[in-house]
């Protein structure tokens, strides 16, 4: 049985990664999507352990401690953290997984899976980048321009991935992303 692909999609605050990840996941079920620890707090309607694993601070450095996170970052005042006993699992069962992290996380995962695939979801613009994160409605003018510059820094990233994105309309942007998947399933690997 051959191993999965290790998929890592990365993008700016508020570029619509989560939209964009929910929408694959229901056209490609057999997707498997790692769900993230981290120290924020639920927005509304977020629920423990589908959104996120909600973790205290405590809670998160003892899973550092205990090497249970394949990979982790501080982002905007908080932890975010990729489990990674479920990482391995699902990849040594043969199927793909998602993860859906910011730029520091996916340089990490790089290091430890250079044949990941690595794709940058890029908003059409830093105009539209900066309505959607207001649009969402649940951060505090201090945390946009924060999440804003770190945007900015993001991008200047780019060139640590393999696939850049667009996500003008979610149903093209997933329709990019299976065309990548297909494509990386028919790579011949030397
Ligand atoms: P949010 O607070 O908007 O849910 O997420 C903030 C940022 O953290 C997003 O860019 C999101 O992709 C990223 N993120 C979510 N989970 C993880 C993770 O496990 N590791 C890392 N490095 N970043 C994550």
């Amino acid at each position: 049985m051959s191993k999965g692909l290790l998929i890592v999609l990365s993008g700016p605050s508020g570029v619509g990664k989560g939209t964009v990840c929910t929408a694959l996941r229901s056209q490609v079920p057999d997707l498997v999507y790692s769900v993230s620890a981290t120290t924020r707090s639920p927005r509304a309607g977020e629920v423990d352990g589908v959104n996120y694993f909600f973790k205290t601070r405590e809670q998160f450095l003892e899973m550092i401690e205990h090497d249970q996170l394949l990979e982790y970052a501080e982002y905007v005042g908080n932890y975010y953290g990729t489990p990674r006993d479920f990482v391995e699992k699902t990849l040594a069962e043969g199927k793909d997984i998602i993860l859906e992290i910011e730029v520091q996380g996916a340089l990490k995962v790089k290091e430890k899976f250079p044949d990941g695939i690595f794709v940058f979801l890029m908003p059409p613009s830093l105009d539209e980048l900066k309505d959607r994160i207001k649009g969402r409605g649940t951060e505090s003018q201090d945390t946009i321009d924060h999440r804003m510059s770190v945007a900015v820094d993001e991008i200047n990233l780019l060139q640590h991935y393999d696939y850049a994105v667009v996500n003008d309309k979610i149903e093209l942007a997933c329709e990019r992303i299976q065309s990548i998947i297909t494509a990386e399933h028919c790579k011949i690997r030397k």
